[in-house]
């Protein structure tokens, strides 16, 4: 399972494993600041676009890196609010990136603000009895080449179509690390991963505007909370008592609510923000009044802000979206209570659901592969 590239991907190096791979190389120290500037600031697509490097040097580095352990196969644009670009890796796997876009009043939609979500795993081992990324099971955690890879791939794609207000700037707004599979089940990959995307010689992009989403697993939120990178953490909760949690959400016999709510709690307080609890409305599994008063009681309790997502139903799976009386309903209890929360009703609008229910094409059906079969992944 565990994935070994044949050439390393630079994307995964951070400057100072860089520099020390062209120390032994008899390089500058700076010659590593140098092609770290041309990756993620320059955006060069490849080795000889950069300059300023000698020929051998450029030679080497062809020899020994991936520039970018990804290569673009579809860019799916929609007439709705989210884009996906579908991704190969190196083994043939393959994942989605998706570009949401929340247009601002008055500007067109290419100056809205965009926010990308992105995978850390191929599928998923999490087990979520709703949720497409896992129905096959976990093929492989990404690299942290592959995952800083994606946001480059929106950047080449978002350059063309927008230009930046200045030129070394991420193209995008937020990011978060709500695609396939479970971040902190590939915790060193993503903490090596953020680690570069919030560097000043990486993508320079604040930990602020980055939120991991978890479905709950304890000592590794523990341990992010430890980071000095301050990300935001949003929760999969979907559950408000251990009963109807872990019919849904296997972890929760691992990590039930007594051990996660005191997780949710030291983090938010490490890091002096609010951490949101993420909750899906499944008809008749997690959509009554009761689950809706523990909601709110156990919101009150840690200073949580809720968002509320419509299920958005997956093909072969048995569950439906409460209807909009019902889902009303659900969120009164908590506005009346004067919980800080979200509900959002759109379909495909919604940031959660469109990136929490990709479904990847496997190696399986890729005879399948067309330009149609990514449309099969709309939200
Ligand atoms: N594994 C992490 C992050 C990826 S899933 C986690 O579980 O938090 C991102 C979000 O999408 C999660 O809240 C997940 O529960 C949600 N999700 C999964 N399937 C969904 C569906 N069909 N409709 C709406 N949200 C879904
Ligand atoms: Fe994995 Fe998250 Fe889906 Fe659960 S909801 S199966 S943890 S991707």
């Amino acid at each position: 399972m565990k994935f070994v590239p044949t050439k390393a991907p630079l994307t995964g190096e951070t400057l100072a494993s860089l520099t020390e791979r062209l120390a032994a190389r008899g390089e500058p120290a700076f010659r590593a600041k140098q092609i770290l500037e041309w990756v993620y600031k320059k955006r060069a697509r490849s080795w000889d676009e950069m300059s300023n490097l000698s020929k051998p040097l450029r030679l080497w580095l062809d020899e020994t890196f991936d520039l970018v352990p990804a290569t673009l196969l579809l860019d799916k644009q929609s007439q709705d609010v989210t884009d996906k670009l579908l991704l190969e890796l190196r083994d043939g796997s393959l994942i989605e990136t998706v570009i949401i876009r929340a247009p601002q009043e008055g500007v067109g939609v290419d100056h809205s603000r965009k926010t990308i979500c992105i995978s850390t795993q191929v599928g998923c081992a999490m087990g979520c009895v709703f949720c497409a990324s896992g129905l096959a099971g976990l093929k492989r955690n990404l690299t942290a080449g592959e995952i800083v890879a994606q946001l480059l791939h929106v950047c080449y794609r978002e350059d063309a179509l927008t230009p930046r207000a200045k030129a070394e700037m991420a193209s995008f707004d937020n990011i978060v690390v709500m695609g396939m599979g479970e971040p902190l089940a590939n915790y060193d990959a993503l903490v090596q991963a953020l680690a570069i995307v919030n560097a000043d010689w990486g993508l320079g992009f604040g930990a602020r505007r980055i939120t991991v989403s978890t479905s709950g697993l304890v000592p590794n939120i523990l341990k992010l909370a430890e980071q000095p990178i301050g990300v935001r953490l949003a929760i999969s909760l979907h559950g408000a008592t251990n009963e109807v949690r872990e019919k849904i959400m296997p972890v929760n016999k691992a990590f039930p609510l007594e051990k996660l709510l005191p997780a949710i709690r030291t983090f938010g307080e490490t890091h002096g923000r609010m951490v949101t609890l993420e909750f899906i409305l499944i008809e008749d599994v997690n959509d009554s009044l009761e689950q809706a008063e523990k909601l709110r009681d156990i919101a009150l309790d840690l200073h949580a802000h809720v968002n509320l997502i419509p299920y958005n139903t997956v093909e072969g799976l048995p569950w439906r979206r409460p209807s909009g009386n019902r889902l009303e309903r659900f969120a009164r209890v908590l506005d009346a209570a004067r919980v800080s929360m979200t509900l959002r009703r759109e379909k495909g609008h919604d940031i959660d659901a469109a990136c929490g229910q990709l479904r990847l094409k496997t190696e399986r059906d890729r005879g399948a592969l067309g330009p149609d079969s990514a449309a099969n992944t709309e939200a």
